[in-house]
């Protein structure tokens, strides 16, 4: 099985996605996660360049096919031999991420972004992908105070820029409802990952 977390800054879907990882392990479950961009070494380093608080001139086009690039890496190397081997991928962000970041609040267009996003993954799509929706208001407060996160070329952005990333989110977990789950991430830790866990374990079952 193959299942995404997506949502704005500071939703807490890291940390959660740890958690409820640990919590299927203890269960007997395969579980392996992982991250997007990144996971891999040639994806971190599209990720590096990506995220680069110097490349304040990178083109959103270029954005949008840096990280279809870092994608396919991630998902040919990484997720595909899993999911062959009947393990339970969890991955931080995919393709939705991009539907929401570039496709709607950079307004290139989610059907665009869908588009070279299926030539690089070739239909491999996530069967439960969680939304952890929370008002980007709160979420950029909370990455303000955690001094343990690397700053990265979106803290430059704008308020209204995450509040589209928001409206983003909401469009797709509307238009793809049967895959989008929502959370509540404005919950403790522990709140979040139990609903998360849930979601998941029925899922799987
Ligand atoms: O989730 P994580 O904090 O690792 O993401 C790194 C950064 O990349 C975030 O600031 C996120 O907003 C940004 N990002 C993006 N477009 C994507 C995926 C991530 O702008 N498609």
């Amino acid at each position: 099985k193959f299942i995404t977390f997506e949502g704005g800054e500071g939703a807490g879907k890291s940390t959660v996605l740890a958690r409820v990882a640990e919590k299927l392990r203890a269960l007997d479950y395969n579980v392996l996660t992982t991250r997007e961009p990144g996971g891999i070494q040639i994806s971190e380093a599209i990720r590096h360049i990506i995220l680069d608080t110097n490349h304040t001139a990178m083109d959103a086009k270029t954005e949008a096919l840096l990280y279809a690039a870092a994608r396919r890496q991630h998902l040919v190397e990484k997720v595909q031999p899993a999911l062959t081997d009947g393990t339970i991928v969890l991955c931080d962000r995919f393709i939705d991420s991009s539907l929401a970041y570039q496709g709607y609040a950079r307004g290139l267009g989610i059907d665009q972004i869908y588009t070279i996003n299926q030539f690089a993954i070739d239909a491999c799509m996530p069967s439960l992908t969680l939304w952890f929706k929370l008002n980007p208001e709160i979420g950029l407060k909370r990455i303000e105070t955690n001094s343990e996160r690397e700053q990265n070329r979106l803290d430059l952005e704008t308020r209204a820029f995450h509040e589209k990333v928001y409206k983003g989110y909401q469009i797709l977990a509307e238009r793809f409802s049967d895959r989008i789950h929502p959370i509540r991430a404005d919950l403790t830790i522990e709140e979040v990952t139990e609903l998360a866990l849930n979601e998941v374990i029925s899922h799987i079952n």
